[in-house]
């Protein structure tokens, strides 16, 4: 007889409060002033971004193509060389710049006040590790073991991370560190979102017989989480829509858990719960 998979959705899947209050930012500007303006996509999401564009949410490459409307300046930070850009060109600017984001730049700054190296434990490249290096004349950025394995000795340092990191990665990097490092502080700067995410994911992860992991392809913290996700179950799934879902997935499975990335939208996790939830799969009796 075809069963139905128990569905557990972990509890905060999906937008942390920084995401959904920018969004609902550049949305409320944008109808008061027609359109608003972004420097890059607001996450990492095409639905999002999409849905936005609808809204006259316009995304541009440069400050100079900002003309007639605010610039909002996106949840995981913005340079300080653009801040001084938009304030010389006279732009209105929107700051969305998620308050546990300004809070690493703060700590950054006071670490580099104390005299000590800087190290930024987060991913090369990605827009807001670039913001928090910018915070200071000159910061490390470390991503794995082996590049903290590469770091020479040092007498004094401070570490931050990127707010999205795997708690598990950035432990095993400041324990390095410690070896090398006289007088090392570290603050600790995963923020409560993902730390709340990463743990409700350990907690289905083992007792769930597949996970599935919703969000982006391009999305740094979607990947991160299954990768928790995959550390416990060899069955765990990401998926981009509900398109994604093979039904092969789920021979002989009872159950099924969901999570899903900082940038997913929670139409489309309801979209793969729902289809979750309409599958059949065939009892092991
Ligand atoms: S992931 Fe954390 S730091 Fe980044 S926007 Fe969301 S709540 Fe803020």
């Amino acid at each position: 007889m075809p069963e139905q998979l128990k569905v557990r959705v972990a509890k905060d899947a999906g937008f942390c409060f920084g995401v959904r209050d920018a969004i609902q930012k550049a949305r409320d500007v944008a109808e008061e002033h027609g359109k608003v303006y972004l420097l890059g996509d607001i996450v990492h999401n095409e639905r999002v971004v999409n849905d936005l564009a609808q809204e006259n949410v316009k995304v541009v490459d440069s400050l100079d193509d900002v003309v007639d409307a605010p610039v909002l300046f996106r949840a995981h930070g913005t340079v300080p060389d653009l801040w001084a850009e938009a304030g010389r060109k006279n732009l209105t600017i929107v700051d969305a710049t998620c308050p546990l984001v300004h809070e690493i730049h703060n700590e950054i700054k006071k670490l580099n006040a104390e005299g000590r190296k800087l190290i930024i434990i987060g991913d090369h490249g990605h827009d807001e590790v670039v913001a928090i290096r910018a915070q200071v004349p000159d910061a490390v950025i470390i991503a794995s073991i082996a590049e903290a394995d590469a770091l020479p000795r040092m007498k004094k340092a401070g570490v931050v991370s990127q707010s999205t990191q795997m708690i598990e990665n950035v432990q095993e990097i400041i324990g390095i560190l410690s070896m090398k490092i006289f007088d090392l502080r570290f603050v600790n700067t995963v923020c409560f979102p993902t730390r709340r995410n990463q743990g409700q994911i350990k907690e289905i992860a083992p007792i769930s017989d597949v996970m599935i992991i919703v969000g982006s392809f391009t999305s740094a913290n979607t990947k991160r989480l299954h990768e928790v996700s995959l550390s416990l179950n060899p069955r765990s799934y990401m998926v981009e829509n509900a398109n994604d879902i093979q039904e092969s997935w789920f021979d002989t499975a009872e159950s099924v858990g969901v999570s899903a990335g900082a940038s997913s939208p929670d139409d489309l996790i309801e979209e793969v719960v729902e289809h979750l939830n309409n599958l059949h799969v065939e009892s092991r009796v």
